[in-house]
């Protein structure tokens, strides 16, 4: 039920916002995807829980007897700010390197290519993801700081934050933002990511801008913003075809 309640509130604070402040003016609402990208959101967040929790049971069995417990100790002794600090720098330098590679590797795109099918973006276009892609990156990102002892509301702010953002730089809304573009990744910033121009997309990696200033990715021109978003590979429309996509070559 809060999903449903989820949805209504995002469709409405969104949508207005996008109508209002539209960057794609020609843009329709209910645009080409629309019906897929809300069975995505509704599905998705089941699948992806459902999903990292098995697997990181499966990961701690394994490798539980492995840990370091004065190492544990060491991490869960230090400040609160400090622990929310570093297990956040670890989350997102892991983030940024595995979307890269998302980028590189064949079997890592098929995934990944799903969440690039998107030729108009939106809100709601953040939903569309695979979910095999969240649970890994979860995993990635989610384990180390486990072993390392970070505790689970030392990431708790971080997984709310990682949740709304997505959401926000997806968003067809033309505000320009000059200074947040360093800060966060913004529609500004991460629209050119969607970008359906090979050289273009392959910039604006992560959800913390800074890095990929620091690793030579950052891309966001003063005056212009992307003409066509999506990517030639053809990816089926409806979504139990966008699922089994990455299984069937
Ligand atoms: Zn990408
Ligand atoms: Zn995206």
């Amino acid at each position: 039920m809060k999903f449903v309640v989820g949805f209504l509130l995002l469709w409405l604070v969104f949508g207005i916002l996008e109508w209002l402040f539209p960057l794609n003016t020609k843009q329709k609402h209910f645009r080409n995807g629309w019906l897929t990208d809300v069975v995505h959101f509704f599905s998705n967040h089941i699948l992806i829980n459902a999903g990292t929790y098995l697997f990181f049971w499966f990961l701690y069995l394994v490798f539980h007897g492995f840990v370091s417990r004065s190492l544990q100790l060491a991490v869960r002794s230090q400040p609160a700010f400090l622990q929310f600090s570093e297990a956040f720098l670890i989350a997102q330098l892991v983030f940024y390197f595995f979307h890269r590679l998302s980028h590189q590797l064949p079997f890592l795109w098929r995934f990944h290519a799903i969440h690039h099918s998107s030729a108009e973006l939106d809100w709601l276009a953040s939903a569309r993801v695979h979910p095999m892609e969240m649970i890994i990156v979860n995993l990635a990102i989610a384990f180390p700081l486990f072993w390392l002892g970070f505790t689970r509301e030392t990431f708790g702010a971080y997984l709310l934050f990682g949740a709304i953002l997505p959401i926000f730089n997806h968003s067809n809304i033309g505000f320009r933002f000059p200074v947040l573009n360093k800060i966060i990744s913004t529609p500004e910033f991460h629209h050119w990511h969607h970008s359906n121009d090979a050289e273009v997309s392959d910039k604006n990696f992560s959800g913390f801008p800074i890095i990929d200033l620091l690793f030579g990715t950052y891309y966001v021109p003063d005056h212009e913003m992307p003409k066509i978003y999506g990517i030639d590979e053809y990816i089926p429309n409806s979504y139990w075809q966008q699922m089994l996509y990455p299984f069937r070559r």
